[in-house]
């Protein structure tokens, strides 16, 4: 596992973004940076699952979070300038940014994948990506330390028989990752990495892996180590870097 103790005030007065919030890792890392002392902004596709996760960010005393229900699948720039808006009134920058939100899609080879399946797995896990950060881009300027981090795989530094689209997906999400952090060198405050968090115990892991025993696998919970000292202080200066969770 990543080797690192986070302080607990960690994140104190760092404003934070987490798309996919409601379920698996985003939940777990949007719970990890509460307790961190972080004000979190909560988003994903359904509504339930983030005030789920927001309640128990509430019920643990920590601050209370923003919810905002936006598909990323749908969701075009006027979407994401809403937001911008929305987070600007009440927050006024951003501190970071985790995309976590992917879809699987089909498990098939290129042969086999639909036209249909291949453009949604790329609409989800790249265009919204990018649309997502060029919409954050003036908060996070306002930052005096913003983290941008994506979520890779080890199928988007590899790719592999059958991973089709989603490899793809990652593979262009590192390339979002490494030319964001290259725009960023040296003139600007925001860094930006990618971590695979490995095979963890999630919806999406079943999903791929309908045989495998769950157990197996680490708890979203048991990987937090690497996801908050990529969003906090202590990684000031990594920019650019391709990293795992474990
Ligand atoms: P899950 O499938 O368990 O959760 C996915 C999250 O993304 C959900 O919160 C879901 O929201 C959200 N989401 C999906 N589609 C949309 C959409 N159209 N609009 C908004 N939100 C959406 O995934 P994991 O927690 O397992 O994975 C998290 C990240 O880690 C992903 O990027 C994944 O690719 C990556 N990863 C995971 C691994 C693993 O073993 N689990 C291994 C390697 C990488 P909702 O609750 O509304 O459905």
């Amino acid at each position: 596992m990543f080797d690192y103790k986070a302080p607990p005030n960690l994140l104190a007065d760092r404003v934070i973004l987490v798309t996919g919030a409601g379920r698996g890792i985003g939940a777990a890392a949007a719970q990890a940076y509460a307790r961190h002392g972080a004000q979190l902004i909560l988003l994903g596709r359904t509504r339930a699952h983030l005030e789920n996760v927001a309640l128990r960010i509430r019920h643990a005393g920590h601050a209370n979070p923003m919810v905002y229900t936006l598909d990323l699948e749908t969701a075009r720039t006027a979407d994401y300038e809403q937001l911008e808006v929305a987070i600007e009134k009440r927050f006024d920058r951003l501190d970071g940014l985790l995309h976590n939100a992917s879809i699987l899609g089909p498990r098939a080879s290129l042969d086999e994948i639909p036209d249909a399946d291949f453009i949604q797995v790329m609409q989800v896990n790249v265009n919204a990506t990018f649309m997502l950060t060029r919409a954050m881009l003036p908060l996070l300027h306002r930052s005096k330390d913003a983290s941008v981090l994506f979520t890779s795989s080890s199928v988007g530094r590899k790719g592999r028989a059958q991973w089709g689209a989603y490899a793809v997906s990652k593979f262009a999400t590192e390339g979002l990752m490494q030319t964001l952090a290259d725009e960023s060198d040296g003139s600007s405050l925001i860094r930006a990495n990618s971590l695979n968090p490995g095979g963890t115990r999630t919806d999406m892991r079943a999903q791929a892996y309908p045989d495998e025993d769950p157990s197996r696998n680490p708890t979203p919970e048991e990987i937090m180590p690497a996801y908050l000292y990529l969003m906090g202080p202590d990684s000031a200066g990594v920019n650019g870097q391709a990293l795992d969770a474990r």
